[in-house]
């Protein structure tokens, strides 16, 4: 017998859990860094085209309203669960309850089949979602953006490895999702390998970049807006200050590079852009005791997260940017810094082989021993005709990504999860019917 099912039509309202960060925060520090960024990009490119969004976040203060608009079309609930302060991601588990409470309460005051999909972003919202799902009968995607497993075996020197609790609850999502979204064949593989995911549910898609925030200009401009000589030899990072981003690298392979070239002290700069985040947070003023141990001190600024013009300057004012990783399930900064015309020279590990073309767009190195990295970082910022080659390829590189694909796939699997989800209640009432 075949019963009267609707056909399923594209998602015009996604909920999107973001227990641990929000969107509407400033990335580069603490616990917001590209997930914050992919989520807002992709949910402004959702709502351009009619789906409207709403992301659930953990309310971090009483100032917050219980909803604020990020863009025409998307909301951001403050749910309340536990204290209106910060916590660690040690503690966040045992908010999930609470948490979970306020996502249902908030649905409950709309119609039934309010949501037509739940994409929930790390392991912690995963939580949620599968319950949310289980609530309100719509499919849950989900995307890990970083595994415990992974990050695990790649462990700085000395680095708090991830928790068990963290792998249990990885394991449950990843069993339970609808869909999971990789953001590259690496991480699809790791899904499937380490955490025994179902194939048919895993899909790669790639993560974009602002190409209009992102673009190449004057680096004159942006050295004399960043207080830098002309004749400066810049090696910048941006991100979040902590062991797995390995800023550290970048300090020891500076070092390194002054001890063979002397003459290069009074020009060289490394630029470390970003906050203490994560294990990081344990010790704040690490690297700059680690830059004046190494005798760099002099040769190295550090700023706070840069917001808008202030980190496209900085981008465009380096010759080369360093994302010296441990582990990276995608590295947008690769991608923002190739838009803007800066080559990269990159680990080669998780997804960053992806986003950084080798010898084209930039430079992987594999480990992470100064002098490697010294060698990679003179090789492009001090042969000009290299980084300017390097540098043209870049920016064709970084155009081959964007928020607006990355949307379109990411709405394309939206609607699959939405038929499959269709398909296993239609199957299961068929059952139940022939008995
Ligand atoms: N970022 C920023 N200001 C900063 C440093 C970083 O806005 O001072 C943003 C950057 O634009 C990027 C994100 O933080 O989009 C970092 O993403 P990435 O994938 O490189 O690292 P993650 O934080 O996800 O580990």
């Amino acid at each position: 017998m075949t019963l009267p099912f609707p056909p399923v039509r594209t998602p015009r309202r996604v909920a999107v859990v973001s227990v641990h960060t929000s969107p509407l925060e400033q990335p580069g520090t603490g616990d917001a860094g590209g997930m914050n960024v992919y989520i807002s990009q992709t949910a402004t490119e959702m709502a351009r085209r009619g789906i409207s969004v709403e992301v659930f976040t953990r309310a971090t203060s009483s100032d917050q309203p219980p909803v604020a608009e990020l863009a025409p079309g998307v909301l951001v609930r403050h749910i309340p669960a536990g204290p209106y302060q910060p916590l660690g991601r040690d503690e966040l588990p045992a908010q999930l309850c609470a948490f979970t409470s306020g996502v249902l309460r908030a649905e409950a005051f709309h119609e039934p089949g309010y949501y037509d999909v739940i994409h929930s972003h790390y392991w912690l919202s995963g939580q949620v979602g599968w319950l949310a799902r289980d609530r309100w009968g719509v499919p849950l995607v989900h995307t890990a953006h970083t595994l415990a497993k992974v990050k695990n075996a790649a462990l700085a020197e000395g680095d708090t490895p991830e928790p068990r609790t963290r792998v249990i609850g990885e394991e449950q999502v990843v069993a339970e999702a609808d869909r999971l979204v990789a953001n590259t064949q690496v991480e699809a593989r790791e899904l499937v390998g380490l955490y025994d995911a179902d194939p048919s549910t895993v899909r790669t898609v790639a993560p974009g970049v602002d190409l209009e925030r992102f673009t190449p200009g004057s680096q004159m401009l942006s050295r004399a807006a960043l207080g830098l000589r002309q004749d400066a030899v810049v090696l910048a990072f941006a991100g979040r200050i902590q062991p797995l981003k390995a800023p550290d690298v970048l300090l020891h392979a500076a070092a390194n590079l002054l001890r063979r070239q002397p003459e290069l002290r009074d020009r060289l700069v490394v630029l470390i852009v970003g906050g203490p985040s994560g294990s990081g947070m344990e010790q704040p003023r690490e690297l700059r005791e680690l830059a004046g141990s190494l005798g760099i001190a002099g040769q190295t600024r550090f700023l706070p997260p840069q917001p808008g013009q202030a980190l496209v300057d900085v981008y465009r004012a380096a010759d080369v940017v360093a994302v010296p990783s441990y582990n990276e399930s995608f590295g947008l900064v690769a991608l923002e810094a190739q838009a803007c015309g800066t080559p990269v020279v990159a680990a080669e590990v998780g997804g960053l082989p992806v986003a950084v073309s080798h010898g084209v767009s930039g430079m992987l190195v594999s480990g992470h021993r100064a002098q490697d990295w010294a060698d990679a970082l003179a090789g492009v910022a001090l042969r000009p005709g290299r980084r300017a080659e390097l540098a043209a390829n870049a920016v064709r590189h970084a155009r081959r990504f964007s928020w607006e694909r990355t949307t379109d796939a990411l709405v394309a699997t939206y609607t699959d999860a939405a038929t499959a989800f269709r398909d296993s209640v239609v199957r299961a009432l068929q059952e139940e019917v022939a008995v």
